[in-house]
């Protein structure tokens, strides 16, 4: 983490977990163990049908709600679909994009996940715009191509001036939901790596404002280690941001120096 520079943001994807009747219940949980002084942005990405009880139940504590996808287009014929004004109407100020699991069921492209990106861009929403290697990919050493391509590919035409609401996520595939870390080394190589990309595209001080989060099965356990990299600026966090002590645990440990 790099406080100076950039916030720190710990963002739990919910996925596709939990009903409507449960998230005041958690909120009300979490709250009396939020940090009383303001360590992190804190923002619970649930699935639509819960975003507006969860918007209506993090009213006055320091938490911000995020969407998990949203289309593409603005309105119309699209049945089945979600559009970012639904979305910015509820209050909500994040969204998760180009998950890998949303990759891979429901064969989201890298160009698809750009038109995502200036679209939540253009509508005041901050995208979370997740990128990751697969285990295969990162046996044959193609981890750095693979994310170079990704990033390079969803801020593809996004202006300096909106690369500042921009929050890159590193998820290495092999990491998600199996409860198998990247070592701290590991993630921190590559989020250093999509800094220099992003110092390459914007120049050095653009670079150094945008939080880069890991994500991959991060815990109460192993967050401390992973969020003391300089280049680690947080983390989305799948499995562990279900139970409200587990998450704020994860939050607690971004109170290092
Ligand atoms: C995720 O889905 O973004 C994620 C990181 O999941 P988990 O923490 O469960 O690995």
């Amino acid at each position: 983490m790099n406080r100076r520079y950039r916030k720190t943001i710990i963002a739990g994807n919910w996925k596709m977990n939990m009903v409507p009747s449960q998230v005041k219940g958690f909120v009300e949980e979490l709250k009396p163990m939020l940090p009383k002084t303001r360590t992190c942005d804190v923002v619970l990405c649930p699935p639509y049908p819960l975003l507006p009880a969860a918007v209506k139940a993090v009213k006055g504590c320091r938490v911000d709600v995020g969407a998990q996808n949203i289309s593409e287009f603005a309105s119309g014929a699209h049945t089945g679909e979600v559009s970012l004004s639904m979305i910015t109407d509820l209050d909500a100020r994040y969204v998760i994009l180009g998950h890998s699991e949303r990759r891979a069921d429901n064969g989201e492209t890298d160009l698809l996940v750009n038109a995502k990106t200036l679209a939540a861009l253009g509508a005041g929403l901050r995208p979370i715009v997740c990128v990751g290697e697969s285990e295969q990919e990162r046996e044959r050493g193609l981890t750095m191509e693979r994310i170079a391509y990704q990033v390079k590919s969803a801020l593809w035409s996004v202006t300096p001036d909106q690369l500042k609401k921009v929050v890159i996520a590193y998820e290495p595939i092999w990491a998600i939901g199996t409860g198998k870390t990247a070592t701290a080394a590991q993630a921190q190589e590559v989020c250093q790596n999509i800094r220099a990309l992003l110092r390459e595209l914007y120049g050095a001080r653009a670079a150094r404002g945008v939080s880069i989060l890991y994500g991959g099965s991060m815990n109460a356990k192993n967050a401390a280690e992973l969020l003391s990299q300089p280049d680690i600026d947080g983390g989305l966090i799948g499995g562990a941001s279900l139970k409200p002590a587990d998450f704020a645990a994860i939050i607690a440990a971004t109170a290092q120096e």
